[in-house]
């Protein structure tokens, strides 16, 4: 289990010049009084008896037994290392210089402000930062991805079925393509283009019994479209 860090300068027991950590007070009153010398935002409801204060905090006088640890009933944290001075700056500093905007994943999340975060908390926020970075940049080579499969869906513009029916005639050509279009597609949601429809009109114009049998056989537009085109 790692050693519980101070909230102030986010030192451990294991960290040089600390000979303990203690825990904030239980009582409300007493933990508004470490918070309020210690710069920490007090918010009325927020127990901090589950964060811990280091030594280096405490004068000599805080403690009755040094070797111990044991604090003094009244004792308060006093002593803001200059380390931690531009972590946990006194609430004036916060009002004068605004906290850095954050990120819209922590937006509303209350003691991640700048003047509020411990090494620890810098740390985890940079993490999640770089990790929605690398989300961003996955959903936005998803998003080319989706939409090169879709250019290559639209087989009308593809260069490569152009190039399978290259040496055929436009009109066979367009022909063809159309047939492609339309394949999967129930009759009332066809598209036709232009050459399309004039050739279908060639084609009806010639022989519309005809034109009737091959629209069993082949995709080719309805009699209304034709009119449509005409009117
Ligand atoms: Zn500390």
């Amino acid at each position: 289990m790692p050693f519980p860090r101070c909230l102030v300068c986010g030192s451990s027991v294991n960290d040089a010049g600390v000979d303990h950590v203690h825990r904030f007070p239980r009582n409300e009153q007493k933990s508004k009084i470490w918070q309020d010398a210690m710069g920490i935002k007090y918010i009325p409801g927020v127990s901090l008896k589950n964060y811990s204060i280091c030594s280096r905090h405490f004068t000599v006088c805080s403690y009755l037994n040094r070797v111990t640890g044991k604090l003094c009933a009244n004792a308060v944290p006093t002593l803001l290392p200059a380390s931690s001075v531009g972590l946990q700056s006194p609430s004036e500093q916060t009002l004068e210089t605004p906290s850095t905007p954050p990120r819209s994943i922590f937006r509303g999340i209350k003691g991640l402000s700048a003047a509020d975060t411990t090494p620890r908390k810098q740390h985890l926020m940079n993490l999640v930062k770089s990790k929605e970075a690398h989300i961003r940049k996955l959903k936005k080579l998803c998003r080319k991805k989706t939409s090169d499969i879709k250019s290559l869906t639209n087989i009308g513009d593809s260069t490569v079925v152009r190039n399978v029916f290259r040496g055929m005639s436009s009109v066979t050509t367009d022909f063809l393509i159309s047939q492609l279009r339309c394949a999967k597609k129930s009759p009332r949601g066809r598209r036709w283009i232009t050459q399309d429809k004039v050739l279908a009109l060639a084609l009806f114009k010639k022989s519309p019994k005809c034109y009737r049998l091959l629209r069993k056989m082949v995709a080719l537009p309805s009699k209304n479209t034709q009119l449509a085109m005409l009117l």
